[in-house]
């Protein structure tokens, strides 16, 4: 019993109705609980450019973030067939824009009341300044007597 046999066939297999061997070039990106990622893949790139696309890159891991990356952008195709991953851009830089104006209104905040404390407590130092020097001039007074 050979791998493809323990695990069934692949999502590729099932939907080409082929025989899935150990030599199946998509059986690993695509096992057979991906039949839904598979057909949204493929609604988006034939058979024959998803297996040229994998075959473009040397090492499994990248293949394996190649087809990871096929089915998010075929998800997203399929949610948002107009404007496909675009519209994901245009709303997460939306976010960044306001996100940027929050952070410089809360900076200004800050400086505001940073400032507003530093003046606050140089008001005090003043205030403390000039008791002091009248209660001196009080004393002086006491001795002049
Ligand atoms: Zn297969």
């Amino acid at each position: 019993m050979n791998d493809a046999d323990v695990r069934g066939k692949c999502a590729a297999c099932k939907y080409q109705n082929n025989i899935c061997d150990e030599n199946c070039p998509l059986a690993p990106f695509f096992p057979s609980n991906k039949v839904d990622e598979f057909d949204k893949v493929i609604r988006l790139y034939s058979i024959d450019t998803l297996i040229n696309m994998l075959n473009s890159v040397t090492a499994n891991e990248e293949k394996a973030k190649m087809a990871e990356t096929l089915i998010l952008e075929a998800k997203i195709r399929y949610e948002n067939p107009v404007y496909g991953s675009i519209a994901v851009i245009e709303k997460l830089n939306l976010e960044i824009e306001e996100t940027h104006k929050e952070l410089d209104l809360v900076q200004k905040t800050t400086a505001f009341y940073k400032e507003l404390g530093e003046r606050s407590s140089l008001n005090k130092k003043n205030e403390e300044i000039s008791t002091s020097s009248t209660q001196r001039q009080d004393v002086k007074k006491d001795h002049n007597f």
